[in-house]
């Protein structure tokens, strides 16, 4: 089911290029892990965002669900594709609560990581996450 690809459209190149403008951002004294986010709209927006770490780690923010609230409180709710950028050798994707959060707006998503170098990986949300919790 995993797809590896290195071929990205000029789309996923914009919101790469994006997320790895708001990794720079990132508040990651402890881990020093540092994550950008980009979520595209279904309009053709883009909206960012970085992790957000805190002295009581728990409390952390992923790159991905600020990128989406920031988002969702801009007032949008269909969503196309997020990249997430991390500096690992294979790029990393969503953790589990993250998952379950972007699943909120479709399993249709399409995720994209991708590391520094350019290596990507892409998903639908729906793989990633293929029994999520359903309110109904
Ligand atoms: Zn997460």
């Amino acid at each position: 089911m995993v797809k590896v690809s290195g071929k990205k459209s000029e789309d996923e190149k914009k919101l790469i290029q994006k997320a790895k403008e708001a990794r720079a951002k990132a508040y990651a004294p402890y881990s020093k892990f540092k994550v950008g986010a980009a979520v595209l709209t279904q309009k053709g927006k883009i909206y960012t965002g970085a992790n957000v770490e805190c002295a009581s780690y728990g409390l952390t923010a992923c790159a991905e669900r600020v990128a989406l609230y920031n988002a969702v409180v801009s007032g949008e709710r269909e969503f196309k594709k997020i990249a997430v950028v991390t500096d690992t050798k294979d790029p990393s994707t969503p953790c589990g609560l993250c998952r379950q959060v972007l699943s909120e707006f479709g399993e249709e998503l399409e995720v994209i990581c991708a590391n520094l170098q350019g290596k990507i990986r892409k998903f639908k949300l729906k793989e990633l996450l293929p029994y999520g919790f359903e309110k109904e």
